[in-house]
């Protein structure tokens, strides 16, 4: 009677360990998701493309495109197969084909925002579920898509509670702000918009 309760008790503390084994990884990448919405989203964010400097970008939001859409991203033109890396750090949560995108990849970062790269020529070896560091490779600059034989570029879209946010003011940061107690240093890096963004800052 005892042996069988010993045997019964095994069995179940084996299922136990068994359940614990295959759930620790989604428990890992949950607590990961819930940890991102609860990180601040972020105040600039590097070109996500490789080699691509910031000068190089030219601000197309809401820009006519084709089925009386707007456009909802940048694009960054570079040459086929230049690397296509994260510009935040965050969870792989789409990787796929659609009819405008081509392959694109979606990467759930900081504060919950949603970053889309499309128009892929490849995918790099990330898949979903994935965890990834700001700067790892994501996939390469191609014309998927609706870009078909257009000059390959990367389309790069931010999406904040589901609605299109322009990224281009985040890749075009100004030096942190100063406070003002440290008195006048004027800043030679200033640029347009400056005083926008430092006001949003400052907030
Ligand atoms: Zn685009």
């Amino acid at each position: 009677m005892t042996g069988k309760r010993l045997l019964g008790r095994l069995t179940a503390l084996a299922v136990l360990a068994l359940f614990l084994v295959w759930i620790f990884p989604r428990v890992k990448n949950l607590l990961r998701i819930v940890g991102l919405y609860r990180e601040p989203p972020p105040m600039s964010l590097p070109v996500p493309v490789q080699g691509i400097e910031r000068y190089q970008l030219a601000d197309t939001w809401g820009g006519a495109r084709s089925e009386g859409r707007r456009h909802e991203g940048i694009d960054i033109f570079a040459r086929r197969g230049t690397p296509v890396i994260a510009s935040t750090h965050g969870v792989i949560v789409r990787k796929g084909l659609n009819r405008l995108g081509g392959r694109v990849v979606g990467v759930l970062g900081p504060g919950g925002w949603y970053h889309y790269y499309a128009h892929l020529d490849e995918w790099s070896v990330l898949g979903i579920g994935d965890w990834v560091e700001a700067g790892m490779v994501l996939g390469y600059v191609g014309d998927s898509g609706n870009a078909k034989g257009t000059p390959t570029h990367l389309h790069y879209g931010v999406y904040v509670d589901g609605a299109a946010r322009n990224p281009y003011p985040l890749l075009n940061p100004l030096p942190p702000p100063r406070p003002p107690a440290r008195g006048p240093s004027g800043s030679p890096r200033r640029r347009p918009g400056a005083r926008r963004r430092s006001a949003a800052a400052s907030r």
